[in-house]
């Protein structure tokens, strides 16, 4: 997806207002009533209308007016609040080179006022589900549409807690700085996904480091759940980090063996086809602490897991219950449906190759509009099983402070 921040540039005070005003809209609403938006931005003689203009025109709002006339945001509009409120905050002042597209995310490079470069990680969950549910499942497409800014939040915000837990715990992972709405911000790794790295110099030890980073995480209770050729990063001295977080679940997770298994299998897999890891190797008894299964392999059973309790303390951090399995339910329904379609659909995600220069977007600043609409680390989703707050409740609950 292009993310031209050079508009971010351009866009006044009123502009931001506005668009915040339909983030708020959009806590009750899939498409938020122009006259709501109005009244929630509260500005003056008409100025709302004239601004979702400007908004419609960079593609920040998407409007229509079949059932009622209305807008909402597009993920575009939705970056730009977050890398507004982290621009604001002094945790990055420029957006550079994209550097990653996973399936439910982009990744671009920033660079702090010093010149420290970061990684941005743009969570975009429901992104892929538009069209392939859409044809088989109408009903749902419609409600999974509606909850994309809740999902991508609450994948931002449970990668970010993972991820600085993680590091906390000593595991070689992403130094965590900072997270607004589906925007985690996070150190650069050097290095190449394990995925294009064509020889190692020390295939074993590396296939253990990965291995052990397997254990040592259930040992902690946890299961990384994608721990993939993808999700591993090599550095130029062979060493590994670990990226990519939302999906992990607990040991006490009922489908946890499989989980482990799963993961366990795809670095065995990898290595003896990339690395072409003699089998021995694979299968050796190596008089580890772990006592291996029938195949040689660690198994989940004899893991013990009692370092600590990762997975309770992070329970305990933000997730209430029902959110989490709301997510994991999210995310593992859908890696089998979108397996077979990775189409987008929606018109303003345009897969492109984020290739523009580094932009200077530190002047946003001056342009000083905090957006009390979605306090960050606070997950308001719609619940689907309570009845809609009124458009009032709306008006009054959230008006802007300024
Ligand atoms: P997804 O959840 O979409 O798979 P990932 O977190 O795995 O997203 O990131 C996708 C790609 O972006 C990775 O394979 C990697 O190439 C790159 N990437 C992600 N995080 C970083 C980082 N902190 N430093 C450098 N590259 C990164
Ligand atoms: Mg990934």
């Amino acid at each position: 997806m292009k993310l031209d921040v050079n508009a971010l540039r351009y866009l006044s005070k009123d502009d931001f207002r506005v668009l915040t005003a339909v983030e708020m809209g959009m806590r009750n609403h899939e498409i938020v009533p122009s006259e709501l938006i109005d009244r929630i931005a509260g500005l003056k003689h008409g100025g709302t209308y004239k601004v979702l203009r400007n908004l419609l025109k960079n593609k920040l709002v998407h409007h229509e007016a079949t059932k009622y006339d209305g807008f909402r945001l597009t993920y575009l509009g939705y970056d730009f609040l977050a890398i507004k409120t982290l621009v604001n905050r002094g945790v990055f002042a420029s957006v550079g080179r994209q550097i990653g597209v996973g399936k439910e995310s982009d990744i671009f490079e920033v660079a702090t006022e010093d010149g420290t470069v970061l990684a941005m990680k743009l969570h975009r969950l429901g992104r892929t589900s538009f069209r392939a549910v859409k044809s088989k499942r109408d009903y749902l497409a419609h409600r999974r549409s509606f909850n994309w800014l809740y999902l991508s939040r609450l994948a931002a915000l449970k990668e970010f807690a993972f991820m600085k837990a993680l590091g906390e715990h000593g595991f070689p992972v992403p130094t965590a700085v900072d997270c607004n709405r589906h925007c985690v911000i996070m150190s650069l790794v050097q290095g190449y996904p394990l995925v294009q790295v064509k020889e190692l110099q020390n295939p074993d030890d590396v296939f253990d480091t990965i291995l052990g980073l397997v254990i040592r995480l259930a040992e902690h209770g946890l299961i990384h759940c994608d721990f993939n050729e993808f999700n591993i990063m090599i550095g130029d001295d062979e060493e590994v980090t670990m990226i990519d977080f939302p999906q992990m679940v607990s040991v006490s997770h009922r489908n946890a063996q499989m989980f482990f298994d799963r993961d366990i299998e795809c670095i065995y897999k990898f290595f003896k086809k990339r690395f072409h890891l003699s089998s021995e190797k694979c299968e050796e008894q190596d008089g580890s602490e772990i006592n291996d299964d029938e195949n040689g392999r660690p198994s989940f059973l004899s893991v013990q897991k009692s370092d600590g309790s990762l997975d309770k303390e992070l329970a305990a951090s933000g997730f209430t219950r029902k959110e989490q399995v709301e997510m994991d339910k999210y995310i593992h329904e859908n890696a089998e449906e979108e397996s077979s379609d990775d189409d987008d659909s929606t018109s303003e995600q345009d897969s492109e190759d984020g290739d523009e220069a580094t932009v200077k977007i530190s002047s946003l600043k001056i342009a000083d509009q905090d957006s009390a609409g979605a306090p960050d680390h606070t997950l308001r989703g719609r619940d689907s099983n309570q009845p809609e707050t009124s458009s009032e409740e709306v008006v009054r609950g959230t008006q802007l402070s300024e």
